[in-house]
C-alpha cells in the first residue's frame, strides 16, 4: 500500500512537473500548473462523486466503479473490505440462526431480556409454557407477562443461585422451574423448565406421608393409653411383664414422637399449617424455650445461656419459629455431654436476623454437614438411640426457614462443638435500630421432668430417653 502510494505520487508530481516544463516550453508555465492542478481537481471531484455513489448503495455483488491510478486502488481495497465483512456478517448470522435452532428444539423455555427486564426474544418452547404471543409480547416488561410477586421478588434480587418454582401464569397446570443467568450488559436469560411431574410425584409423596401418619396416629393413641394404664398398674402385674411394658411404652412414645414430627413436616412443607405472619418478640419465645431446655437437661446440668442482642421483632409464624428454634436448642442438649456449654445467641446487622445455638458437645464429622437436613439424615446412625431423636429436627428447621426466607448456616467439628445459625433476612426485622441489652442466664433450676410443649415446638423435651 505504502509503496502504491508513493507511485501514485510521483506520478502525479511527473504530471505537474510535465505541466510545467512544457508552460516553459509554452512561456506560461504557471498557468499551465494551475490548469494541471485544476485537472487533478476535477478528477479528483468526479472520482469522489462516484465513490460517494457507490458507498450509498455498497452492494458487494456490484463491482466497484472503474477507475485508474489512486482512485482505482482505494476502490478495489474498499471492495475486497466489503465483501470480507460481507463474508464475516453472514457467517456470523448464520451461527446466531443456529443458535436460535437450537434453542427453539429445547424443550425448555428460553426468554432473553434486557437489563431493565424487556423481553428480546424466546423459543417456541417459552411460547408453549409461557403463553407469550409474538404480535404483542415482544417488548413487553417480563414482570408484566410473570405476575407474581415470588417472581418479582426473584427477578429483581439478582442473586439466581437457587431456582425458583411457579405454576405457569399462561397455563396454571403447568408447574414451571425458573432460573435466570446474568451475561453482558446486566441482560438476562431465563429458562424455564416444565417440571410438572417431578411436582406431582413430590405432592404424592408428601400426602401419602401424611395421611399415614394421620392414619397411624389414632391406633397409636389407643395403644399409648392401654400401656399408659398398664403402667399406672404396674404393682398388679407379673415382674416379667413390667419391663415389657415399660419398653412397649418408651418405643410407643418415640412412634408418637415420630408421628408428630412427620406430621409437622409436612404441614410446613404444604403450607397446610397457617402460615400466620405476625411480628414476634423474640426474647420471650427463647426464654420458654431454654427454660424447656433446662428441664431437658435435667441431671445432666449444662450450662444454658440466653443473649438478646436485637430488641426488635421477627416477621414471621410464632409456631414454625418456636418449632425450629426449640429443635435446634434441644439437640444441643442431646448432643452435648452433661455439664457442657451451650449459647443461645439472637443478634441482627445490616444483612438481618441471626439466632446461633452453640455448643461445646461432641460435633458433627464435616462431611455429614451437607446432608444433616435431609429426613432421617443422622451424622452417627448408633448415636440416635441414646437420644430418642426422631431424625427430622433439621429437616424442620430447614423447612421453617425457607419458609421465612432465611438460610441455616452449621459449623461443627467433631469433639469440639457445633453452633447452627439461622439467618432471616434484614426486611423481617421490624421496629428502631439494634441496641445492646444482655440477659444473662436466666434462672436456673427445673430439674425435674419438662412439661409437654405444645404440638408446634416439633420436639417434646419429655419424650427424650433418659442418657445412657
Ligand atoms: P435427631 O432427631 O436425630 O436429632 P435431627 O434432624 O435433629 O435429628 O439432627 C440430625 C442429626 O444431626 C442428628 O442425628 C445428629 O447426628 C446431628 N446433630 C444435630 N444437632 C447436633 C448437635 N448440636 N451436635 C452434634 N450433632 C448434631
Amino acid at each position: 500500500m505504502q509503496n502504491s502510494w508513493s507511485h501514485h505520487l510521483r506520478q502525479l508530481l511527473g504530471a505537474l512537473t510535465g505541466c510545467l516544463i512544457l508552460g516553459f516550453m509554452l512561456g506560461y508555465p504557471l498557468q499551465l500548473l494551475c490548469l494541471g492542478l485544476l485537472g487533478y481537481l476535477g478528477w479528483t471531484m468526479v472520482q469522489s462523486r462516484k465513490m460517494y455513489d457507490w458507498l450509498l448503495n455498497p452492494d458487494a455483488s456490484k463491482t466497484p466503479p472503474h477507475s485508474v491510478g489512486l482512485w482505482g486502488d482505494l476502490f478495489d481495497n474498499l471492495h475486497k473490505l466489503h465483501l470480507k465483512n460481507r463474508k464475516t456478517e453472514e457467517k456470523l448470522l448464520t451461527q446466531i440462526n443456529r443458535v436460535r435452532e437450537s434453542t427453539n428444539a429445547m424443550r425448555d423455555g428460553v426468554v432473553m431480556t434486557d437489563s431493565q427486564g424487556t423481553i428480546e426474544w424466546w423459543n417456541g418452547a417459552a411460547q408453549q409454557l409461557l403463553g407469550f404471543r409474538p404480535e404483542t409480547d415482544l417488548g413487553q416488561y417480563i414482570q408484566n407477562l410473570i405476575r407474581s410477586p415470588d417472581f418479582k421478588r426473584y427477578f429483581d434480587s439478582r442473586n439466581y443461585e437457587e431456582p425458583l418454582e411457579l405454576n405457569s401464569p399462561a397455563r396454571p397446570h403447568i408447574r414451571l422451574n425458573f432460573q435466570i443467568s446474568l451475561f453482558g450488559d446486566n441482560d438476562r436469560m431465563i429458562v424455564a423448565k416444565d417440571v410438572t411431574r417431578l411436582h406431582q410425584l413430590e405432592q404424592m409423596r408428601r400426602d401419602f406421608v401424611s395421611n399415614v401418619s394421620h392414619e397411624m396416629r389414632t391406633p397409636l393413641t389407643v395403644i399409648s393409653g392401654y400401656l399408659e394404664t398398664l403402667e399406672d398398674n404396674a404393682d398388679d402385674l407379673p415382674p416379667k411383664w413390667r419391663r415389657a411394658v415399660n419398653t412397649m411404652s418408651i418405643q410407643a412414645s418415640r412412634m408418637e414422637a415420630l408421628i408428630t414430627d412427620l406430621i409437622l413436616l409436612s404441614r410446613i412443607e404444604i403450607g397446610e399449617q397457617a402460615y400466620d405472619d405476625h411480628l414476634n418478640d423474640i426474647r420471650p419465645i427463647l426464654e420458654k424455650i431454654v427454660h424447656d431446655a433446662r428441664a431437658l437437661s435435667g441431671s445432666q446440668e449444662h450450662d444454658i445461656s440466653l443473649e438478646v442482642k436485637d430488641h426488635r421483632k421477627l416477621r414471621g409464624d410464632e409456631g414454625q419459629l418456636r418449632s425450629a428454634f426449640s429443635n435446634l436448642v434441644f439437640n444441643a442438649v442431646k448432643y452435648t455431654p452433661a455439664k457442657g456449654k451451650i449459647t443461645i445467641t439472637w443478634s441482627a446487622d445490616s444483612e438481618g436476623g441471626h439466632l446461633s445455638v452453640k455448643d461445646n458437645g461432641i460435633g458433627i464429622d464435616p462431611i455429614h454437614i451437607p446432608r444433616l437436613t435431609e429426613r432421617f439424615y443422622r451424622a452417627d446412625p448408633s448415636r440416635h438411640l441414646d437420644t430418642g431423636g426422631t431424625g427430622l429436627g433439621l429437616a424442620i428447621v430447614k423447612h421453617v426457614l425457607l419458609n421465612h426466607d432465611g438460610k441455616l448456616d452449621i459449623r461443627s467439628r467433631i469433639g469440639e462443638g457445633s453452633e447452627f445459625i439461622c439467618h432471616f433476612p434484614a426486611d423481617r426485622l421490624v421496629g428502631r435500630a439494634p441496641e445492646t441489652v444482655n440477659i444473662a442466664d436466666l434462672a436456673t433450676g427445673e430439674t425435674s421432668k419438662a412439661p409437654r410443649t405444645p404440638e408446634a415446638s416439633g420436639k417434646r423435651p419429655d419424650r427424650a430417653e433418659p442418657r445412657g
